[in-house]
């Protein structure tokens, strides 16, 4: 098969008919065997009636339907299970992804040998204050701290090759940071395409102006494991125990100057609770580190490893 194309949804049933005809009209063109894999995340209006009523006309359509909301990020994975084309496109269900584009998505992923194709909304026909310019900010801060040169990691249309979605997984809020993911996996050729965007022709946004502190609280924690999850102790430890020894080396210079040089009222001065809370704030540090390594030991990722080949 040439193409899966994952889309999720939430609430869209107006969207969706339009959608699969003109999905459907792009690959009859190019003459590409495909599969249209809709993910419905616990909508309430009648998506799945339209997905069950779509795929009776079109045996190409596929349909997973969630018992309820589990978010974007569900759906995809989900959705990537399933998928079993040789490239896999993501895009959004509120027609402000453009299928015109898929062909060269896939074109250049294929004739450029890129791991993942992302799309890159120029031109945005969104709400200006509340989405372009926090998006702006977010693209930079992501780019800087990923290494990553996208402009656009949030955009929901994308190409992948079949092996890339195989071997990641998406969770919680992280599908604005697949590229992210992916990297993590040993992927690093990732391309842009500008792409066409436009507006919301039904329906409404689903995601509100807590998209950008959710984003950003990602994005540290998705860094922040991505460096430390196989070692928790190498950060924890580390910083526990500088505090640690500091705290205890005040302590000593306390303990000098109270029994060589006669000090006195040790436990008025400022210095004491500095050393104190130290060797307190050092210890539950350490014992973080320690716990989180025992956690990370019994993970069921702890031996996953991506083997590229091997020669027996
Ligand atoms: N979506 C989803 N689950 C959610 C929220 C959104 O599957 O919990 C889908 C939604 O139906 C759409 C895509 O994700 O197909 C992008 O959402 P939306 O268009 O609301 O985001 P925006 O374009 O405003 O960034
Ligand atoms: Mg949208």
């Amino acid at each position: 098969m040439d193409l899966s194309i994952v889309i999720p949804l939430l609430n869209e049933e107006e969207s969706l008919p339009e959608l699969e005809q003109w999905i459907h009209r792009v690959m009859t063109e190019h003459h590409f065997s495909y599969e249209i894999i809709f993910v419905d995340d616990g909508s309430r209006d009648d998506s799945w009636k339209v997905i069950t009523s779509l795929r009776k006309q079109n045996p190409n359509v596929k349909g997973i339907r969630f018992q309820r909301n589990y978010g974007k990020s569900a759906a995809l994975n989900e959705g990537f299970k399933l998928a079993d084309g040789e490239v896999v496109i993501t895009m959004d269900a509120d027609l402000q992804d453009s299928p015109d584009e898929i062909p060269e998505l896939r074109k250049m992923l294929l004739e450029d040998n890129f791991d993942i194709v992302s799309g890159w909304k120029k031109k945005r026909y969104d709400n200006k204050l509340t989405k372009n310019l926090p998006s702006k900010l977010f693209n930079a801060t992501t780019r800087r701290v990923s290494g990553i040169k996208l402009h656009d990691f949030n955009c929901g249309l994308k190409a992948y090759r079949r092996k890339v979605i195989k071997s990641i997984e998406v969770y919680g809020e992280m599908h604005r940071y697949i590229p992210l993911i992916a990297k993590w996996s040993g992927f690093r050729r990732f391309g842009e395409k500008v792409v066409e965007h436009r507006p919301r022709k039904y329906g409404e946004s689903k995601f509100g102006w807590s998209r950008f502190v959710n984003g950003f609280l990602d994005l540290a924690s998705i860094m922040f494991v991505g460096k430390f999850r196989k070692s928790p102790m190498h950060f924890f430890g580390f910083w526990g125990t500088v505090c640690f020894f500091i705290g205890l080396a005040i302590f000593l210079y306390l303990t000098i100057s109270k029994f060589f040089f006669e000090e006195t009222g040790l436990a008025a001065r400022p210095l004491f609770y500095v050393a104190l809370t130290l060797m307190i704030i050092g210890t539950q540090l350490f014992l973080a580190g320690f716990i989180g390594e025992l956690i990370s030991r019994n993970s069921p990722e702890r031996n996953h490893y991506l083997v590229e080949e091997t020669l027996t």
